[in-house]
């Protein structure tokens, strides 16, 4: 059986590839850039220390567990059950206007180009990241 999922409610700020200017992929610590492959060393201290004492109730007994750790997904035990879950990373999204009708759009950010399309005048148009 797989161990139920919490997402955290903290999340580090998206960074940029200072060699390439494109955006991170999300996460902290070594990450490599999608783009030109660099490695940039991404460190944020207050989400490290809101991780690290971020509280969540186990899905089992509904116990609130401290995490005690900034690493994100992170398996944890539960002190009253021993029930074991996750602390998955919670998930960045951006607002963005759609240049056509400037209807907003929450969108998961991913490194790179891509093409969204408008649900609400069905115009294409390219977002980089
Ligand atoms: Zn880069
Ligand atoms: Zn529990
Ligand atoms: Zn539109």
């Amino acid at each position: 059986m797989t161990p139920p999922d919490v997402e955290s409610k903290h999340a580090p700020p998206l960074a940029e590839c200072p060699n390439c200017d494109h955006m991170l992929p999300q996460g902290l610590g070594e990450i490599e850039c999608e783009l030109c492959g660099a490695v940039c060393r991404v460190s944020h201290e207050p989400t490290v220390e809101l991780l690290t004492k971020e509280k969540v109730p186990c899905p089992h007994c509904m116990t609130v567990v401290v995490a005690g750790t900034g690493k994100r997904p992170v398996e944890l035990t539960c002190s009253a059950c021993s029930g074991i879950f996750n602390i998955t990373s919670k998930i960045v999204k951006v607002d963005i206007q759609c240049p056509a009708c400037e209807r907003g759009l929450r969108i998961r950010p991913r490194p790179g180009k891509r093409e969204l399309s408008c649900p609400a005048c069905k115009n294409d148009f390219h977002v980089t990241f």
